[in-house]
């Protein structure tokens, strides 16, 4: 990894740099103050780098991807992704990256859509809401800018500051400090045992009776990688298979051929999420999937915090 105190017009270079080749989006406040990565058309001074709602997820892990079609019998794959830059992705939503990398390591579209899209991180401003983990090693980005520094994580990378070497002033030590200035607590340790011990079912039910089910602390997760196959019919009469989110508060997402549903209540679904996100599944077992970006609390109309259910953990005893 190099790094290189940059002149003060990088980054609208860089941008200028990118166009030429890739759709470059990043985080664009609208007029209903919501913050969504958007087409960046052109360089603003004023231009912002807040979280926004939904994370660069949607673009390796779209909300409806189109699959397959099929025609006269045979597959044909969906068309090649655009090669996409986003600018301004957190420390939080590149670990995030991180996580479904590995989550979708054999899944082709994902990755037809990872090897085509180039991350520019850049030193977040936590909200209020965020409560990152610490961190010793990077995240994975192809150019992470630093306040007046720039480092540079992949070959992609590299050439881009060869394009831009007018722009840089000299070399410097990578001392970026990976935990962010919102950093939570750690979890807390033999968390399988606290979680066996103590995760009680009037704990989940009485958080369950506060819940709506309206799925947005889910839909907003950057982790969160639940989804849904649909098929159906186009106007040609091709057969087409879509793969879209899904999401564990919906009423139908546990239940099974013969009437059994798994997570009947909201209680028994926020405890299913909590597990998922803290203590993880498979073989990512024992590994918390929560980046701390705090989206969830935000999103929630009714307040529901995951750290709720992490203090009650904390705080229970183990035997
Ligand atoms: S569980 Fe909440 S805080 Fe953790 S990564 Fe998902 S949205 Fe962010
Ligand atoms: S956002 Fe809040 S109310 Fe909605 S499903 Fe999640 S915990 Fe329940």
């Amino acid at each position: 990894m190099d790094g290189f105190v940059v002149k003060a017009d990088f980054l609208p270079r860089l941008l200028q740099q990118l166009q030429e080749n890739y759709q470059v989006v990043g985080p664009v406040r609208g007029e209903d103050d919501v913050c969504r990565l958007q087409p960046l058309d052109e360089w603003s001074e004023h231009q912002e780098f807040s979280l926004p709602r939904i994370s660069v997820k949607k673009y390796l892990f779209p909300p409806n991807e189109l699959l397959y079609t099929t025609k006269n019998g045979t597959f044909e794959p969906p068309p090649p992704p655009e090669q996409m830059a986003v600018v301004g992705v957190p420390s939080c939503d590149l670990y995030a990256v991180d996580f479904l990398d590995r989550v979708f390591a054999d899944d082709p579209l994902y990755q037809r859509r990872r090897s085509n899209l180039l991350l520019v991180g850049i030193t977040c401003h936590p909200s209020e809401d965020c409560f990152c983990p610490p961190r010793d090693t990077p995240p994975p980005f192809d150019l992470f800018l630093d306040e007046e520094r720039v480092f540079s994580g992949t070959p992609r990378g590299d050439e881009l500051l060869q394009q831009l070497g007018d722009r840089l002033i000299g070399e410097v030590e990578i001392d970026h400090d990976w935990t962010c200035e919102a950093q939570g607590p750690p979890l807390p340790e033999n968390l399988e045992r606290r979680w066996a011990a103590n995760e009680t079912k009037s704990f989940w039910e009485e958080i369950g009776g506060r819940c709506l089910g309206c799925g947005a602390c889910s839909a907003v997760c950057p982790t969160c990688h639940c989804f849904d196959m649909q098929d159906r019919i186009d106007a040609a009469g091709n057969a087409v298979r879509h793969r879209i989110w899904d999401n564990c508060f919906f009423p139908n997402f546990a239940l099974v051929a013969g009437g059994h549903d798994f997570h009947p209540t909201r209680g028994a679904r926020f405890r299913f999420r909590c597990e998922h996100k803290l203590l993880g599944f498979g073989v990512f077992r024992g590994e918390s999937s929560c980046v701390g970006c705090g989206r969830c609390r935000a999103a929630c109309p009714v307040q529901i915090d995951i750290l709720e259910a992490l203090d009650h953990l904390r705080e229970g005893a183990i035997p």
